[in-house]
């Protein structure tokens, strides 16, 4: 059965609690509101499957895509929309005509991001746009292996560590099976989402959120929040939500360790943003969103070939300057364990100050590497 020693060693996928035939294990929110299994020992047979699907215990080895594209969607208002070059859409677009079933990452009616699946566009555009939350998978692995064994086709897209967890709770191929991933920093914790949410909500009901709204280009991207009386379009930096998951105050501790980066999850496509795009194809860059497409699979070929797009082909070396996420994950540091004593007492007002005392030690390690390459050079 799965015993957790480190959070770590847990990235939250679901593959265990899906596969145990005994419902001997339930997923529970720990203080930093990510989910965790526990097993209910006396309901458990000790027959093991629970450990053979965990994508943690069982790691692929890391592979590079066959194919890697550049590419946007022909579609002003749907690029606009999406997150990068709203390729997505498109992908999902081809399944959803060929009677398919999309799984994705929505909003729910309380603003908590969850795993669900959509018969039609309308549902699939649920999914469109980056949600920079932990998502709950819930019962979508046994939703989509429900399909799957009657023959329906199924897209199942998410982070890598959410199609590894997937792919190990199958336990086969599907031929009838595609699976999307993202490129993928970290996601940050649900609880702290939710306290920024009862923070805006003092300002009247949540209407819409977009954690990249493209109104001031691609690059300039913003936090964008509409409550009943008022819209707040605000670049990162300056909302504490955001400014702290790029500062990795409070990513899910597995993603200091993640088990699936590096074309690890066994996805047919990873789906990312092209930064650095005008150093390498100018011409593709507009400053309304460009997507890398890396190709793994041979199904996932003939999909993205089944779709019309502005594309180039490109190359994996090409994305890795910019894009660290690809193959690095980020390091754990004693801010976000600062964070995590402060935030109970002060909420998101410790973000700031946090982030400020985070930059300046930063500052003073390049100031001190700096004047110590100096003062060899000096010396020779
Ligand atoms: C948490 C997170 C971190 C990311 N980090 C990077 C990064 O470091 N570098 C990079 O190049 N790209 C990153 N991306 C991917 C990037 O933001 C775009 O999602 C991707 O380029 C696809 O863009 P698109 O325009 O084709 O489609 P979009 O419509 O923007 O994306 C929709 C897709 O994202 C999925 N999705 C959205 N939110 C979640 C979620 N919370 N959990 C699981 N799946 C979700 C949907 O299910 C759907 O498959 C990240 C995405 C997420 C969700
Ligand atoms: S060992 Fe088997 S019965 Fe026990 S929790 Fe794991 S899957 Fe369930
Ligand atoms: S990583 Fe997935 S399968 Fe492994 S323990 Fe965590 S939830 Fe269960
Ligand atoms: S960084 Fe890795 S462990 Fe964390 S959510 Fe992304 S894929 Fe999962």
């Amino acid at each position: 059965m799965i015993v957790l020693k480190d959070k770590k060693d847990c990235c939250g996928c679901h593959a265990c609690v899906s596969v145990c035939a005994h419902k001997a294990i339930t997923m529970s929110a720990d203080a930093e509101g990510f989910l965790y299994p526990t097993v209910a020992k006396e309901a458990c047979t000790e027959c093991g499957l629970c450990e053979q699907v965990c994508p943690v215990i069982h790691q692929a080895t890391p592979t590079r895509p066959i194919k890697v594209y550049a590419a946007r969607s022909k579609d002003e208002a749907i690029r606009q929309e999406s997150s990068s070059g709203g390729i997505f859409t498109l992908l999902a677009d081809a399944v959803i005509r060929e009677g398919g079933v999309v799984f994705g990452a929505k909003f729910d009616e309380k603003w908590n991001v969850v795993h669900a699946a959509a018969e039609n566009t309308d549902e699939m555009a649920l999914f469109r746009g980056s949600k920079y939350v932990q998502s709950t998978i819930g019962d979508t692995y046994k939703e989509a292996k429900s399909h799957l064994k009657q023959g329906r086709k199924v897209l199942f897209s998410g982070t890598p560590c959410q199609i590894a967890g997937l792919k190990r709770y199958l336990r086969k191929e599907y031929d009838n099976l595609l699976t999307i991933d993202v490129v993928c920093h970290g996601v940050p914790s649900p609880l702290v989402w939710q306290r920024y949410l009862e923070g805006m909500r003092a300002k009247g009901a949540i209407k819409d959120v977009a954690f990249r709204d493209k109104t001031r280009g691609w690059a300039q991207y913003a936090f964008r929040i509409r409550t009943e009386e008022q819209t707040l379009l605000l670049p990162p930096s300056e909302n504490p939500f955001m400014r702290g998951f790029l500062t990795d105050l409070y990513l899910r501790p597995s993603c200091h360790a993640c088990p699936a980066r590096c074309g690890k999850s066994g996805s047919d496509i990873t789906l990312g943003d092209f930064w650095g795009i005008q150093a390498v194809h100018p011409e593709m860059d507009d400053n309304k969103g460009c997507s890398t497409i890396m190709i793994h699979t041979a199904r996932g070929q003939v999909l993205y070939d089944s779709i019309e797009k502005v594309d180039v082909e490109s190359r994996y070396e090409y994305l890795l300057p910019e894009n660290p996420s690809l193959e690095h994950s980020p390091k754990s540091t004693k801010y976000a364990r600062l964070f995590w004593k402060r935030f109970a007492e002060q909420g998101l007002d410790c973000v700031f100050p946090i982030c400020k005392q985070k930059a300046s030690s930063s500052l003073l390690l390049q100031y001190l590497k700096i004047k110590r390459a100096l003062l060899g050079l000096l010396k020779r």
